[in-house]
């Protein structure tokens, strides 16, 4: 009777305890993840680049999804890349001069003329700058970055050209800032020699 009494306790609630206590654990360590996002995505103040960027990639979103049939940015490719800064054009506010006219070349012409409004090759170089780094932070691998293919490179190249000869601007490369690791020697050794 006794023995049987103590096979019929219950055992101890370990089994119980145990999924409660796990589950704690994980909302713990989902709320951790779910702040550290939030900290990661959403700074206090974005910066003028950062809204710039996120603006720019909306605008592109538009535009794909405005195309007849609209693009899945899963299909997006580099002829949809390159066919956004065409289209772009219409909104331009800079004068590029066709080769008929009188002015073509000349940075500073003394009248009007009928030569189209573009945008800019600065203001695109930087439009596709900023939808490269945003594609890849909306989760698009950079292997397959449609924003950084060599047909981009090669449009954008094209630009500037065309754009310098017609307006009379040339685009002056930056210079290349001298890199920064190279007198990590000297300056280590002057550290311990004074
Ligand atoms: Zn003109």
């Amino acid at each position: 009777m006794f023995l049987l009494s103590l096979t019929l306790l219950p055992g101890p609630p370990i089994s119980t305890c145990l999924p409660s206590l796990t589950t704690n654990i994980h909302i713990h360590l989902n709320d951790m993840i779910i702040s550290l996002i939030a900290d990661h995505h959403q700074p206090p103040t974005p910066s003028r680049y950062e809204s710039q960027k996120r603006r720019d990639w909306n605008t592109f979103g538009q535009y794909l999804k405005n195309q007849r049939p609209p693009v899945p940015l899963s299909q997006c490719n580099s002829n949809h890349v390159l066919d956004f800064p065409r289209y772009l054009d219409q909104f331009g506010k800079t004068k590029v001069h066709l080769q008929s006219c009188m002015f073509y070349g000349q940075p500073e012409p003394p009248a009007p003329c009928t030569c189209p409004l573009r945008q800019a090759w600065g203001s695109l170089d930087a439009l596709i700058g900023r939808l490269r780094a945003a594609y890849e932070e909306n989760g698009g691998s950079p292997e397959s970055n449609p924003f950084a293919t060599g047909a981009i490179r090669v449009y954008l190249r094209e630009v500037r050209e065309s754009q310098a000869k017609a307006r009379g601007i040339p685009y002056k490369k930056q210079k290349k800032k001298p890199s920064q690791d190279k007198p990590s020697d000297e300056s280590s050794s002057t550290l311990f020699l004074s």
